[in-house]
């Protein structure tokens, strides 16, 4: 038996208030977006507004594959189509339990009967749906309390769907809820899975990262168009900055003290991204900073460098080890990416012991002394260069500007 349709469930959030209308919007676009690959699936609402999808003969596997990737959604149950009939609700219902993919021994039976004209009610039909399969299937027992396998059916005006398994969704909001932000994207492993959560939680986000061509090479840059891509797997596309830092890096290093350059520089990037932020509408920026993993992110670091901007900076690994944060970089895909060994633009200038405790009025004053800064800022801002990441191979005609 194949499945025909798949029953969607959102979170609550989805359910009420004032943005259902919104949210819901948001979520449709994202599921119309995954289902690309699938022309005959259709996306289907009910009257009232329970969400499902009619597979039309495209494999559910592959839908299964495709609904991963589609945040605020909370789960979903690949589901039969069955008329509103005793008979045809039988079968079904035997078949769903035959399909299967481990025998269970123990079963309920739950009915939900929307269609009030339907001849039998609740209780009897949940004797008629468990006699039926408790004849025809050898070992297995009815279990109301606690049983393997919870058999729904539901008895609908025109049709009705049966169903017993569940599969997660990726859950959060729908992408681009929460409204955007700017992603500060290294090639390392930190930052795409802060991305990642950051999109999860409901924020669309655009890319920004810094690179010293020609001590970075084209492969350092390509590998962040490669994560960007794997993210932009679940977001459709995703914009990316590319900032070159080079200018900014070296006159640093002839202009403060060495124990400070990697505080400046942190400074000079978020001063950075907060004007691509103000171009591109951002309320905040993204981070994959984890609180102690390195000499750069201790508290005081976090402080004096979080200073440089005045939007809210998201960190959503702050408290989390590496060790949390490397398998969730396995299941979103960035991990063997992330691992490739091409320079990223801050190991070429880091300090033989770059200071754990900077003072804020020392930063400061180092900065004032810069007259150069300001200037370098605008003019990193000015030669960044623009493209759109889509999940596909990224080709030159993406760059937008
Ligand atoms: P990651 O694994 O994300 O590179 P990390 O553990 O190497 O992080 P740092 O090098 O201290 O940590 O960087 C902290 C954060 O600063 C990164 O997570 C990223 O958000 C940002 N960042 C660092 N280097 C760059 C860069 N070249 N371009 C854009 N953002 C960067
Ligand atoms: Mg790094």
């Amino acid at each position: 038996m194949k499945t025909d349709v798949i029953l969607l469930r959102f979170g609550e959030i989805m359910l009420k208030g004032r943005n259902r209308a919104r949210f819901e919007n948001q979520i449709v676009q994202q599921i119309k977006r995954v289902l690309k690959p699938l022309p005959k699936a259709e996306l289907l609402k009910e009257s009232h507004g329970r969400m499902y999808i009619e597979l039309n003969g495209e494999r559910y596997e592959e839908a299964e594959k495709a609904l991963g990737k589609v945040f605020g959604l909370l789960s979903f149950s690949p589901a039969v189509k069955a008329p509103p009939e005793l008979a045809a609700l039988q079968e079904a219902a035997l078949a769903e339990m035959n399909r299967l993919p481990v025998k269970p021994k123990t079963f309920k039976v739950s009915v939900r009967r929307v269609n009030k004209q339907f001849p039998y009610d609740t209780y009897e039909m949940h004797r008629l749906l468990g006699g039926h399969i408790l004849q025809h299937i050898e070992g297995l027992e009815v279990d109301v309390n606690d049983p393997e396998v919870e058999l729904n059916v539901e008895i609908r005006n025109r049709e009705s769907f049966v169903y017993s398994q569940r599969a997660p969704g990726p859950g959060g909001f729908p992408l681009g809820s929460n409204g955007k932000a700017m992603l500060m994207l290294s090639g390392g492993i930190d930052s795409p899975v802060a991305g990642y959560l950051a999109m999860k939680r409901g924020l669309r986000v655009e890319a920004v990262h810094f690179h010293s061509y020609p001590y970075t090479s084209e492969r350092a840059k390509q590998k962040v168009i490669d994560l960007t891509r794997t993210l932009a797997d679940y977001a459709g596309s995703i914009h990316l900055h590319l900032v070159p830092f080079t200018d900014i890096q070296t006159k640093l290093k002839e202009s403060c003290r060495e124990n400070l350059i990697i505080t400046l520089m942190r400074r000079a990037m978020f001063r950075i991204t907060e004007r691509l932020a103000e171009r591109r509408d951002a309320m905040a920026i993204v981070t994959g900073e984890s609180l102690g993993q390195v000499a750069s992110q201790t508290l005081a670091n976090m402080n004096v460098i979080g200073r440089a901007a005045q939007l809210p900076v998201i960190r959503p690994l702050v408290t989390m080890d590496k060790l949390e944060i490397m398998p969730i970089a396995e299941t979103i895909g960035t991990f063997p990416i992330s691992i490739l060994p091409y320079e990223d633009c801050c190991t070429l200038f880091v300090p033989k012991s770059p200071s754990t405790n900077p003072s804020l009025k020392v930063v400061e004053r180092q900065e004032q002394w810069m007259e150069w800064l300001p200037e370098a800022i605008e003019e990193a801002v000015r030669n960044t260069e623009l493209m759109l990441v889509k999940p596909e191979q990224t080709t030159d005609e993406d760059r937008l500007f």
